[in-house]
């Protein structure tokens, strides 16, 4: 998981000091997809230029791992940016010297006398991937180390040093790498399926959808609204939410906008047991949302309901509303409780949204819904509804809005 702060630690800030070439950007589980990988890295590759445009960034794919250059007064917020990107496993500052062990030697020196205060001791670490280099990992670290000691007169401490300076070997090139930064992990959107996420506005669903999106879900958005039109609803904040979790990703994406009034006004006319109301309405959602999937070719559903967090998410219930839907329903926060997902919600930064205060259909419902609904007599509740009817209008009353479309990620301000 990616920790905003980390990166503005006063120990990654010295490291800026020094004028790196670019970044590296090294992602692990697409690695393991054997032959996946390349349509994986792939993907990956062009998720992340799409998502460091706005940075004037420049994306090299080579082997196992690709390099961004971008110009210097970008590149802390292109590097935190890429780290952002699912599939990143670690990205980390990389300044590109000659295969050459003096020159090397040259970058280390100078790196400690720019990062040092007085006293601090450091430790060079070698890795090296070419392995016909005339010398082993450890031969080199030891070699290079005395040389700057030699030129410093600084202490090396190799278990705990106050100034790690790594270098890779490559066959044609060394990197000298800065500290790594942690990176949100996961695949890339767009590789492993097309999903419809029920978002409502409130913590959860965006957070269920960034999670499946992780697992490189591209991801539609239905949400059903209780404001007068669809225009009043797509400047709402339902919008924000969803570009908050997709265009990090370099994605586009759709909103989805259906009026809840039809729904709400038949359940109104009807004799439905007022209790049986709110499972009626979930189902109904899952029905229009599986009427969508179908056309559009969407493989899932996607919802944000966490085990017993709220009345329709009893285990009783929970199986009542599956039943509503023939295409599969995924619950990336089934087993969340509210404090993780809150959480989570504050890092990927869409709670501070969340809790603005929003006119949400759930809240027009039923005050003391039923928590352990019976399949039978919620089939026969909703008899008293002209379900088909509802769909219909419902879907002609949709409205469709592109989110993220040929826009590219601008640097916020
Ligand atoms: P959330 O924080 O996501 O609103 P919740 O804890 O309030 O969830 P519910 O209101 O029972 O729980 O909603 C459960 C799930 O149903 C939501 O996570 C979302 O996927 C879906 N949902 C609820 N309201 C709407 C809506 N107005 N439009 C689309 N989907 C909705
Ligand atoms: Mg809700």
């Amino acid at each position: 998981m990616l920790l905003q702060e980390q990166i503005f630690t006063s120990e990654f800030d010295r490291w800026l000091k020094i004028s790196w070439d670019g970044f590296v950007v090294h992602y692990d589980e697409i690695g393991t997809k054997g032959g996946n990988r390349k349509a994986f890295t792939k993907a990956f590759c062009r998720n992340l230029q799409r998502a460091l445009i706005g940075f004037d960034a420049k994306v090299q794919n080579l082997f196992d791992h690709l390099l961004v250059f971008v110009p210097q007064d970008k590149f802390l917020e292109a590097l935190l940016s890429a780290a952002k990107v699912f599939g990143t496993a670690y990205v980390a500052p990389v300044r590109i010297l000659p295969q050459s062990v003096d020159e090397a030697i040259k970058a280390a020196v100078q790196t400690y006398n720019l990062l040092a205060s007085e006293k601090e001791t450091f430790a060079i670490r070698v890795r090296r991937v070419d392995k016909t280099f005339p010398f082993t990992s450890q031969e080199l670290e030891s070699l290079m180390g005395q040389r700057v000691v030699d030129m410093t007169g600084a202490l090396v401490n190799l278990s705990e040093p106050n100034i790690l300076i790594s270098f890779r070997i490559y066959p044609d090139r060394i990197y000298q790498m800065g500290p790594k930064i942690q990176g949100v992990g996961g695949l890339p959107v767009g590789v492993t399926g097309k999903v419809l996420a029920l978002i409502s506005g409130g913590i959860d669903s965006p957070i269920s959808a960034w999670l499946i999106m992780r697992r490189g879900c591209s991801v539609d958005f239905l949400h059903f609204h209780a404001m007068p039109n669809n225009e009043e609803a797509a400047a709402g904040k339902v919008r924000d939410l969803i570009e908050k979790i997709v265009t990090p990703q370099g994605t586009s994406t759709r909103l989805l906008l259906i009026p809840y009034h039809t729904f709400q006004l038949a359940l109104l006319m009807s004799k439905v047991p007022q209790p049986l109301e709110l499972v009626l309405f979930r189902r109904f959602m899952l029905k229009v949302a599986n009427r969508i999937a179908k056309e559009k070719g969407l493989q899932g559903i996607v919802t944000g309901d966490s085990l017993c967090q709220v009345a329709s998410q009893t285990m009783e219930n929970l199986a009542v509303i599956d039943n509503a839907s023939e295409l599969p329903i995924f619950r990336p926060l089934l087993t969340y409780d509210k404090r993780e997902i809150i959480t989570l919600a504050q890092k990927i930064g869409t709670y501070e949204l969340s809790i603005q205060p929003y006119k949400d259909c759930c809240s027009l419902i039923a005050r003391h819904p039923e928590t352990k609904a019976k399949l039978s007599e919620v089939i026969e509740a909703e008899k008293l509804l002209p379900i088909e009817r509802l769909i219909e209008i419902s879907l002609s009353e949709m409205a469709v809005l592109n989110i993220g479309e040929d826009k590219a990620r601008k640097p916020s301000p």
